[in-house]
């Protein structure tokens, strides 16, 4: 993805940390869709770290073609990642990487866009042209769009990780 086709939205965020967020979408994209360039060279990204009412949602940015969609919102609720599962408070480094790991999982739904596995319909979700009912929290944890979201936000945490240790390590010396 070009760096420049990708821009951050949101208060109290400092430079580093914006470059950061970009870092991440960029290689959990590539990552995800290999000797795909051209393709992810056509996509724009923007990325809101805003209230909402969930922690993470990936959509289309208005106006954009459902049947091809190349434009994307990204929006992180970084407020609703202050507290762990159990309500104990993260540390500042916890809550950065909570954060991280969400934008992993809203790239993985943005690569199934992408390639169509998964679409909008009238407003409602298909996974490879079949509708799931979403009735509940368990409903929605197991559908295959989320299954590959949680099954690999983690492991594009930690590749990212990696990556930008080696930069700054990089930068250091
Ligand atoms: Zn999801």
């Amino acid at each position: 993805m070009k760096y420049d086709m990708i821009k951050v939205y949101g208060q109290d965020l400092n430079s580093k940390f914006r470059l950061q967020l970009k870092a991440c979408a960029t290689f959990s994209l590539a990552r995800m869709l290999p000797k795909r360039k051209r393709l992810l060279d056509n996509v724009s990204l923007d990325i809101h770290v805003r209230h909402h009412d969930c922690e993470g949602e990936a959509r289309f940015k208005d106006g954009d073609n459902v049947y091809r969609p190349r434009n994307f919102q990204i929006i992180i609720d970084k407020h609703r990642l202050v507290k762990d599962d159990y309500q104990r408070e993260c540390s500042e480094t916890e809550h950065a990487h909570k954060i991280f790991e969400t934008l992993c999982h809203e790239c993985v739904h943005v690569k199934q866009y992408l390639t169509n596995e998964l679409t909008l319909r009238t407003g409602n979700l298909f996974w490879k042209g079949h509708h799931y009912d979403v009735e509940s929290m368990l409903d929605y944890h197991e559908t295959p769009y989320e299954i590959e979201a949680y099954g690999r936000q983690r492991g594009l945490l930690l590749g990212f990780l990696s990556i930008i240790s080696e930069l700054e390590d990089e930068i250091e010396y």
